[in-house]
């Protein structure tokens, strides 16, 4: 652990997504179910992206996950930052961080649960912590 925060970017919501940083502000985090195939999605979009139907709709995910895939980037950062691929119990996968552990632990597979992070003024982004 360094210690020290990293400063995170500010995300812009935009109409299509501002549900999804709403939510992230009262520390829940949606995901999008299409309500004609019955697939999820992440990130939120209006349309499903499996059969182009616009009767999406927002679910509540459990937050929970395990690590899909990860890289820690500690050269030519400022702080050093674990971005990752958590696949959720939902079965979407997320791009998303590793936070508040030893980067030196993570591994493939590792149950993970999501903690919501503050940004560079704007709502709170969702990352990821060993379960
Ligand atoms: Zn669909």
């Amino acid at each position: 652990m360094s210690g020290q925060e990293r400063k995170i970017p500010a995300p812009k919501p935009n109409a299509e997504n501002q549900p999804y940083f709403d939510a992230a502000a009262e520390g829940k985090l949606l995901i999008k179910r299409c309500a004609a195939c019955g697939e999820s999605h992440f990130y939120p979009r209006a349309i499903c992206p499996f059969c182009f139907s616009d009767r999406t709709e927002w679910r509540r995910a459990s937050g929970t996950g395990t690590i899909y895939s990860y890289s820690v980037m500690r050269r030519g950062v400022p702080v050093p930052y674990a971005i990752a691929y958590v696949t959720l119990a939902e079965g979407v996968t997320m791009l998303t961080n590793i936070v508040d552990c030893d980067f030196g632990s993570i591994r493939i597979g590792q149950p993970v649960k999501v903690v919501f992070k503050p940004t560079d003024g704007g709502p709170p982004v969702p990352m990821f912590t060993p379960a």
